[in-house]
């Protein structure tokens, strides 16, 4: 079994009527590259870059940033790669970089506020991405967007770090293509102003769920409400896909959502040209994909979204599965 589904690996992420799906993968270290080939990633989808900085008593500097950056762009060329700026705080932290002692770590200072407040880190490592560019598909990804301002104040400082590179006659990609996830509500209910301010969406499921539906995701005990599939997240999660296309740019999801073979019906018939995952699910998503047509995945999600609760569709979603495969 395992042995025919490696075989998928060989195969493109495709559907019966032709409609591609790029399965990619969340790596965070280096070290994983060769089990995201193995498992036939078309690039990284996700690059946790914090992985750099935790357990150390100082951030990573450029020099050493732009190598592990290059190591990954290398490794996965021709194939995409979305290096995403760094998610501290939160549920991870650094205690010698960032501040631990907030009441609401995930409602506060994280991610690209943090990085918004500590602008010299932050353009060290812009410094770092913008050069590695030089060296494969590099695309660069903006974490925990709130609103349209955070996302000009990012792309200024890019600008400023473009900038700086041209005076300096250092090498980068002057289209680096430049995303953000959605995985705030605020962020998906405006997804159509931000749809044309960037190249790409990845939406965020772990922390999208936890924010719709204020679920701690790391909280056992209320576990049993963070719910994938309810209704107020596939309705946003239409939303963000409707404005994705409304603005012709590729959405993707790089949640754990996107790694369940469970699901993936559901985001073909939503739209979604890239999932990306931990690279061993690949092979079970890529074996649901190339054996449903898109019109059977948008004919499903017009059903899921008449039921009223999370129950019903999840039982909805699991008898249809279960008499497809
Ligand atoms: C997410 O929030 O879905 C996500 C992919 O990012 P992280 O799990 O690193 O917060
Ligand atoms: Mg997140």
């Amino acid at each position: 079994r395992d042995e025919e589904l490696l075989g998928l690996c060989l195969l493109p992420g495709e559907t019966l009527d032709g409609v591609r799906v790029h399965l990619r993968g969340n790596v965070e270290l280096t070290e994983e590259l060769p089990l995201a080939l193995r498992h036939g990633a078309e690039g990284v989808g996700l690059f946790r870059s914090e992985f750099l900085y935790l357990n150390r008593s100082a951030p990573p500097g450029e020099e050493e940033q732009l190598s592990a950056y290059r190591a990954v762009l290398e490794a996965m060329a021709p194939q995409p790669v979305t290096i995403r700026s760094l998610d501290l705080g939160g549920d991870k932290l650094a205690p010698e970089i960032n501040i631990s002692d907030e009441l609401n770590p995930a409602l506060g200072l994280r991610a690209v506020r943090f990085s918004l407040k500590e602008r010299r880190l932050f353009k060290t490592q812009l410094r770092a991405i913008f050069r590695a560019s030089a060296f494969g598909q590099a695309r660069l990804m903006l974490p925990m967007i709130s609103g349209v301002a955070e996302l000009w104040a990012c792309r200024e400082l890019c600008e400023e770090v473009k900038a700086e590179l041209t005076a300096e006659g250092v090498a980068y990609d002057p289209g680096l293509p430049i995303g953000i996830m959605i995985e705030i509500p605020s962020a998906a209910l405006i997804a159509d102003l931000l749809a044309r301010e960037v190249d790409f969406f990845s939406v965020g499921t772990n922390d999208l769920i936890q924010y719709f539906l204020a679920v701690d995701r790391g909280n056992e005990h209320v576990a049993y409400l963070y719910e994938p599939l309810h209704p107020a997240i596939l309705r946003a999660l239409r939303l963000i896909c409707q404005a994705a296309r409304a603005a012709s740019i590729p959405v993707g999801m790089c949640g754990e959502m996107a790694s369940d073979p469970l699901y993936t019906l559901v985001l073909l018939g939503l739209g979604f040209d890239e999932l990306s995952m931990n690279p061993p699910s690949i092979p079970r998503v890529k074996e649901v994909l190339r054996q449903v047509r898109r019109s059977e995945g948008e004919d499903l999600l017009e059903q899921l979204l008449t039921l009223p609760t999370a129950s019903e569709i999840n039982r909805c979603l699991e008898d249809e599965m279960t008499r497809r495969f």
